[in-house]
């Protein structure tokens, strides 16, 4: 389990929690947590050297035996009580997600139920183990397969859904029987920490989920460590990609989940009120530090003035505050650094030439100047060599691209390299079916701007948005964390007399 220490004035010391406990760091490198509402630093995390991971790993492979040989209805059991402990604490997980991330508390109590979900999902495992099983194959002999865990695995995960995205990953490889270190972004490790308490008293063995908090130190030694069987990562496409081919050229299976560039076309027949809300929402709810978020708007044909022009108003009354406050639509973001990121990348837009409509920089907080806000910001005329369109912003930044018509909509949207989710807003069937067909991305709203499967579909982006075979939770999860093995059996007396030298095919 997890702790914290208080020190200087507020300031928390977290813990790593390893084998059932909380374990201090052992080097003296330390990260700075902020409250990005506050601009002031809220705890300090401790950056694992090789050691906490060894340590870490360690206790995830002793627990493994026991753990994997556990019945599947008894490791349900335990997801179960998990759950209800959750609920138990939804809103206190929802306030350390908004204190330490900076999105309002009613979008962090959704990320909440969002994991939730999952464990939900993975309560049903004894029913998604079955495996299938076909008797008589021939000659007294039936054949049938196992879905056997991994052993150790590990998940690392990106600032943005400090609670939803470690739920993608350890419910599902827990219930299948492997044990977990987690290794939780630096700049909101919290309620990773919070995760492990509850599920220590939930009644998981020590040694089946450990949280080992780091950097690239700590990533690096997961990737190399011999006895972690299997990685799952989300974060952003260059580390993503970093860790898929690191990962599996030592030798382990690796699902690498990266960044985004998400449209919403909005077709000359949509209804524009709700094409309108739904851009609102998905691009600046959470301050746009979603994977899903759309930060492309693809008008076709008239709309486009039409859509600026309402669009236009809405951006600019954002109700921007502290997240704890129940008005807030949209928080700060959720470091310095990233405010800095986010602004240069307007002044790029601006430079390039891109129509600057409403302009989020220098936007400040009453009663929070020191706070990391910046403002809705809305571009039109984005042209698909600029900067803004081609990078991923993650930030409250909505780039408008006007094209003539359907065909070019899907062309555009097919040629960029990110491929995670997309949304069309029509009133057509015919042109929803063909979009769905024709669009090569891995998750698709018609009608819904953000469509994030529920837990017992699976979520995975293509191209430059995944790295690996499956896609993450729902039976791809199951899928991942286990390994397929097929069983061929016959009984003695059935034993044909003598060695058999030709293949073998059914009698
Ligand atoms: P990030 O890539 O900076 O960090 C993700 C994780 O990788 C963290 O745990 C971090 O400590 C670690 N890391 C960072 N730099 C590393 C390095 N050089 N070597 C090894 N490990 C390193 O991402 P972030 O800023 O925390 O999160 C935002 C990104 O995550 C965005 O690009 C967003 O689109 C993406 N994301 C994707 C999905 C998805 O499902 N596809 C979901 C959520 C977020």
């Amino acid at each position: 389990m997890g702790e914290t220490h208080q020190s200087e004035a507020g300031v928390h010391k977290l813990t790593h929690s390893i084998n059932g406990r909380a374990v201090e760091g052992t080097s003296d490198r330390y990260g700075d947590v902020f409250n990005p509402a506050l601009g002031k630093v809220s705890a300090r995390v401790p950056l694992a050297s090789a050691t906490e991971v060894d340590a870490a790993v360690a206790a995830a492979k002793t627990a493994f035996p026991a753990w994997s040989e556990t019945a599947p209805i008894k490791r349900a059991r335990v997801m179960f009580k998990f759950k209800e402990l959750l609920d138990r604490h939804h809103d206190e997980l929802a306030e350390l997600i908004t204190r330490e991330h900076g999105k309002v508390l009613s979008d962090a109590k959704g990320e909440v139920m969002r994991g939730i979900e999952v464990v939900e999902f993975a309560c049903g495992i004894p029913n998604l183990l079955k495996t299938d099983f076909t008797d008589q194959i021939g000659g007294g002999i039936d054949n049938w397969n196992l879905r056997q865990p991994l052993g150790v695995v590990a998940g690392i995960t990106p600032f943005n859904f400090p609670m939803m995205v470690p739920c993608w990953m350890f419910p599902v490889a827990i219930a299948c029987g492997n044990t977990f270190v987690l290794k939780p972004s630096e700049r909101d490790p919290s309620a990773s920490l919070r995760i492990a308490g509850l599920l220590k008293e939930a009644g998981l063995p020590d040694g089946v989920f450990n949280v080992v908090h780091g950097d690239k130190v700590a990533v690096d030694a997961l990737l190399a460590h011999p006895d972690v069987t299997a990685l799952s990562f989300v974060g952003s496409t260059p580390i993503a990609e970093y860790i898929y081919t690191e990962g599996t050229k030592h030798g382990k299976r690796v699902q690498a989940l990266g960044g985004a560039k998400n449209h919403l076309v909005v077709m000359p027949d949509a209804d524009l009120d709700q094409a309108v809300d739904a851009l609102i929402g998905a691009a600046y709810g959470s301050a746009g530090e979603r994977c899903m978020a759309i930060s492309v708007a693809v008008a076709v044909g008239h709309i486009a003035d039409e859509l600026i022009e309402r669009l236009t108003p809405r951006v600019k009354s954002l109700k921007i505050m502290n997240g704890m406050e129940s008005a807030a639509e949209m928080g700060p973001l959720v470091t310095a650094a990233h405010h800095a990121k986010v602004t240069g990348y307007i002044d790029a837009g601006e430079k390039a030439g891109a129509k600057l409509v409403v302009d989020g920089r220098g936007f400040k907080a009453q009663g929070h100047e020191d706070g990391f806000f910046i403002g809705g910001t809305l571009f039109d005329d984005v042209k698909t060599d600029m900067t803004i369109y081609r990078e991923e912003i993650f930030g409250p930044v909505l780039c408008v691209v006007r094209v003539p018509d359907f065909a070019s909509a899907v062309e555009l949207i097919n040629r960029n390299e990110f491929a995670n989710g997309v949304s069309c807003y029509t009133t057509d069937g015919g042109v929803a079916r063909a979009f769905s067909r024709q669009i090569q991305i891995g998750m698709v709203g018609i009608n819904v701007p953000i469509p994030v499967p529920m837990a017992w579909h699976s979520f995975g982006g293509w191209k430059k948005s995944l790295f690996g075979d499956h896609h993450a939770y729902g039976e791809e999860g199951v899928r991942f964390y286990t390994r397929y093995k097929s069983i061929m059996q016959r009984w003695p007396d059935s034993i044909a007399k003598g060695a058999e030298f030709t293949m073998p095919v059914a009698k």
